[in-house]
């Protein structure tokens, strides 16, 4: 079997995660289906803002396409990541799908969610098979909720901690919360009081402060400082830690396309050179190289946020 012929419609990846490593990703939902709409979302927009669950895509499709990806790999990603193109609980296979995922590797499963649904109990149900759950919260305040996440309506940030205080009494595996400030939005020092309370309550095992270094929804959203940040961690307590960038040697590479490598990669986040270089073991003058000639063709365009570039696909949404 000619393994450059693999057509991936789910998985995607290796990517360069900046809370996971080197993580294969496992897209539930299509592009762009999510509760939320957040204004820092470096997917883009909310296209369908829904709170009801469906099934998306088969278990076994997946299961099938994951395998033929490992068999190509020449090092095996960290985690793999289900996550995507937005909310992946809203994929009402997930469960079966994380059990599908068991059976053909050991690699550890991580579950990238925006934390909305987790008050459901079949929600919560569904992913406790997962090894490393990674929830978000980024507000306490309802209005300030509103204003940064842009939920569905009948989303209530209430129900959305009590969710988050159930799942960890049921839940055995780590769960890593990511708060992501935007700078005069959440990191207001009343709003960071209200998190500390609810997080103790959350009690998660790792609480990963970021902020929107991709380039986000809405113009008006900017990026903390590191030194903002690293402030927020000192008032938050032991388990916070700011998310650095990813900085290890992905060194792998798909045996195929190294066009169509590039595309796939930045179909689904907006990536600097370094990151693709990172993701796909390519030294970073190759990188500029294939860049430059996918640019020109018309199939890649970049934007420039806080300084840097950042290349996206332009044919794919
Ligand atoms: S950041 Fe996550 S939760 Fe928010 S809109 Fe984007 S995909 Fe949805």
């Amino acid at each position: 079997m000619d393994k450059s012929s693999i057509e991936k419609k789910y998985i995607f990846g290796p990517v360069p995660s900046r809370r996971l490593g080197r993580s294969l990703g496992v897209d539930l939902v299509p592009y762009k289906i999510c509760t939320f709409d957040c204004i820092y979302c470096d997917v883009g927009r909310t296209t369908h803002k829904t709170i009801s669950r469906q099934p998306f895509v088969s278990p076994e499709e997946i299961q099938r396409e994951l395998e033929l990806t490992l068999s190509i790999l020449n090092k095996k990603p960290d985690y793999i990541t289900l996550s995507g193109s937005g909310e992946p609980t809203l994929n009402k296979n997930i469960g079966e799908i994380i059990r599908k995922i068991k059976e053909v590797t050991s690699i550890p499963i991580a579950v990238l969610t925006n934390g909305s649904l987790l008050f459901r109990d079949e929600v919560r149900k569904n992913i406790l098979q997962a090894d490393f759950v990674l929830p978000s919260l980024d507000a306490i305040t309802p209005a300030l909720f509103e204003y940064i996440n842009r939920p569905h309506s009948s989303l209530r940030i209430e129900e959305i901690i009590s969710g988050l205080i159930q799942f960890r009494k049921q839940y055995q595996g780590q769960i890593w919360l990511e708060v992501l400030f935007c700078r005069g939005v959440n990191d207001g020092k009343e709003e960071v009081e209200k998190l500390k309370d609810v997080i103790e309550k959350v009690e998660p095992d790792r609480i990963q402060l970021n902020t929107s270094v991709r380039p986000p929804a809405e113009d008006f959203v900017f990026p903390l400082t590191l030194k903002q940040l690293e402030n927020i961690k000192e008032k938050l307590g032991d388990h916070a830690g700011v998310v650095s960038e990813f900085m290890g040697p992905m060194g792998d590479r798909f045996d195929s396309d190294k066009d169509a490598e590039i595309i796939e990669l930045i179909k689904r986040r907006p990536c600097t050179a370094e990151d693709i270089s990172r993701a796909l073991g390519l030294h970073l003058d190759e990188v500029v190289k294939y860049l430059g000639k996918l640019i020109k063709e018309g199939s890649v365009h970049y934007r420039m946020h806080e300084h840097h570039c950042y290349y996206e696909g332009t044919l794919i949404h």
